[in-house]
């Protein structure tokens, strides 16, 4: 059993660190968050430098790297912000279904403007009805010779409304059928007439921002229509598995800067004539986080080892998800413990971790549905 990291991912990690070292320093991060604005040229500084090629193979003009390699990439920029990183995230996992799903010409089309960075894509799956359960969703598109019409609403879409977004959305075409055969994939861009955003005013994300979209007989070519008419189900969870292994290593690099924070301010906070680490109470709370992280960082590289060697790793991927994303949010919490008032202070970087951990448990699948998962891995019979 080798744990070591490869000589090139260090240097893609350490690549990374100084990225976002120059391009996102922290009273950036700030400001971004205080005015809930997107940093394009964050995202275009990720284009730059290749990231959004890291995963896709030679053959469209990606640098085939690994799931590992990718999730090492997601660990360090969600280790200074997990907010900002996920614009990079969407596109990745999207764009990695079209190229999965998609025909030569969809491919030829829609990768060159995804990694040059002309689009960005972003996932339209829940709606007002239809959360955990998805098979619920009422988006409906009619065949309307080479178009097709699209009516109903989108929750909850992070990043809809960036510059130059693709919503990657699951409709129905055909409500008789089960939703396993009536769904479908079709692309929709964030300003075709008929489309009408609604950035939310949410606890987190606050930069990239969640979306409410409505689609009011938007007419979408035909061509869109990535994986087949009805083949929806198959491009929405060969995308989910790879996007919860990834984004366990986000959840690990949220929860690393949180750790990173309260050691640094346990070592400097003086009361009573000491640093606060030296009482015990303090450091067995950091103690206690250092080892949880770490487990969870074990979680996500065996689970991205696994991905990368294209094996079976439902199981792995799933403990990875539900563990790292409980784990951002709980430390998140320690960590405002330790920091005291100052914890809860927007002039620090704790709170904004508190409200951006706490997507973690619900996006990409709630920690209940998670466990309903592993449970039904464990011969635990649910419908869900
Ligand atoms: C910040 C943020 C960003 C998001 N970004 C996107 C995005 O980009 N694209 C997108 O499509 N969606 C996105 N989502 C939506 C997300 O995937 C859903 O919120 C999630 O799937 C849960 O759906 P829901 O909110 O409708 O909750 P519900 O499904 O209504 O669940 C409510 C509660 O009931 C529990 N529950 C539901 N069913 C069961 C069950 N069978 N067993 C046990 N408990 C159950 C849930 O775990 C939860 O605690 C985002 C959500 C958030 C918070």
């Amino acid at each position: 059993m080798d744990f070591a990291f490869t000589e090139e991912q260090e240097m893609l990690r350490d690549t990374v660190v100084k990225l976002m070292a120059k391009h996102a320093p922290r009273e950036a991060l700030r400001k971004w968050n205080k005015e809930r604005r997107y940093p394009e040229e964050v995202y275009q500084a990720f284009i730059d430098a290749g990231l959004l090629r890291l995963p896709f193979p030679e053959e469209v003009g990606g640098l085939g790297a690994s799931a590992l390699d990718l999730a090492l990439v997601v660990f360090e920029l969600s280790r200074v912000t997990t907010d900002v990183s996920m614009a990079f995230g969407g596109s990745v996992f999207c764009g990695l279904n079209v190229y999965r799903k998609g025909t030569e010409a969809q491919r030829a089309h829609w990768l060159p403007k995804l990694l040059s960075g002309e689009i960005k894509f972003c996932i339209g799956i829940s709606e007002p009805d239809a959360g955990s359960d998805v098979g619920n969703i009422h988006t409906y598109a009619v065949r309307d010779g080479d178009h097709y019409i699209v009516n109903g609403q989108k929750l909850w879409t992070t990043g809809a409304g960036l510059k130059n977004s693709v919503i990657c959305a699951y409709v129905k075409t055909d409500r008789g059928a089960h939703y396993r055969k009536g769904m479908t994939h079709i692309l929709i861009d964030n300003d075709m007439p008929g489309v009408e955003l609604r950035k939310l005013d949410m606890l987190g994300r606050r930069t990239v921002g969640t979306y409410e979209v409505f689609l009011k007989d938007v007419r979408v070519p035909a061509d869109r229509v990535i994986g087949g008419e009805g083949g929806g189900w198959e491009c929405l969870m060969g995308g989910l598995q790879y996007e919860r292994a990834v984004s366990s290593a986000g959840n690990c690099g949220g929860a690393q800067a949180v750790v990173d924070l309260a050691v640094s301010y346990a070592r400097e906070r003086v009361q009573f004539g000491q640093p606060i680490g030296s009482f015990q109470a303090i450091g067995h709370m950091l103690a206690d986080m250092e080892t949880e992280l770490e487990a969870g960082k074990l979680l996500t590289w065996r689970a991205n080892w696994l991905v990368s060697r294209k094996r079976d790793a439902l199981r792995e991927i799933t403990h990875a998800k539900l563990y790292t994303s409980e784990l951002y949010a709980r430390l998140a919490n320690m960590g405002v413990q330790i920091m005291g008032g100052y914890g809860m202070n927007e002039e620090y970087d704790m709170e904004r971790h508190l409200r951006d951990s706490r997507s973690a448990t619900i996006a990409a699948g709630t920690s209940q549905t998670q466990r309903n998962l592993i449970a039904n891995l464990m011969g635990m019979k649910s419908k869900t």
